[in-house]
């Protein structure tokens, strides 16, 4: 089994859930007692989202490009970042750690077109919903038309995330909110709907969304247990 490298703590409470989605799929591929062989470098939050909403993305990029090299030195075979938005950076990480990057957009789009999407919605944070590094590798690599939320929902998807999901809270309010935003998405041509932000996996689960959903943590951990076993 190969080491599964995770950069985590973006926030913790999405961190978790890849702990446990990755040795679940582990247990359920190899057996009961089977588990991953994985190594987490688990960041700080607070000074990330501070210069994330300042625009001093070099600043984020310094940590998590020395998180890189830290899962590299511990003998990590792969770097698995779990955030959305932090894909921002994905090239300078990658090249950091030196180690295959499995990026977060790649299964989501290959699930997407394995299922016959070809018009999806996009939920997120602001820098996802509204900048091209996830939208572009979606529509470039994957052939995926991607759509977003109008300006105000944007703005309360975003919300949402910050003061809620990433500090542990999860309302039902919210998620009627998230759901009034599928539905709109749905209304304008979208197949499925991306959770594309990997707290969103805390508040919304299939049985909530009226379309089929594409939840960026699942898959991803998903990636990376293919690539501790294959
Ligand atoms: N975990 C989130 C994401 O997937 C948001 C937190 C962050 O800014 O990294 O985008």
């Amino acid at each position: 089994m190969r080491t599964i490298g995770l950069i985590g703590g973006m926030s913790w409470e999405s961190s978790a859930e890849y702990y446990r989605l990755i040795n679940q799929q582990v247990r359920a591929r190899l057996g009961p007692l089977r588990s991953a062989q994985l190594l987490m470098m688990s960041v700080d939050f607070g000074p990330i989202e501070a210069a994330q909403h300042a625009g001093r993305w070099d600043d984020t990029a310094l940590i998590l490009e020395d998180a890189a090299r830290r899962l590299q030195a511990g003998g990590a075979d792969c770097v698995v970042l779990c955030t959305n938005t932090m894909h921002k950076l994905a090239d300078r990480i990658a090249a950091a750690g030196g180690l295959p990057f499995l990026h977060i957009a790649d299964p989501v789009g290959a699930a997407a077109r394995a299922q016959g999407f070809a018009t999806v919605g996009l939920l997120g944070t602001a820098f996802t919903m509204e900048q091209d590094f996830m939208r572009g590798r979606l529509r470039d690599a994957h052939g995926l038309q991607v759509l977003v939320p109008d300006a105000d929902e944007r703005a309360a998807v975003h919300r949402i995330i910050y003061d809620e999901l990433c500090t542990g809270v999860v309302r039902d309010a919210s998620r009627a909110v998230y759901q009034r935003v599928i539905d709109q998405l749905a209304a304008r041509g979208a197949q499925a709907v991306i959770l594309g932000c990997t707290e969103i996996t805390l508040l919304i689960q299939p049985e909530h969304s009226s379309l089929p959903t594409l939840d960026t943590t699942v898959l991803h951990a998903q990636a990376a247990v293919d690539f501790a076993l294959g």
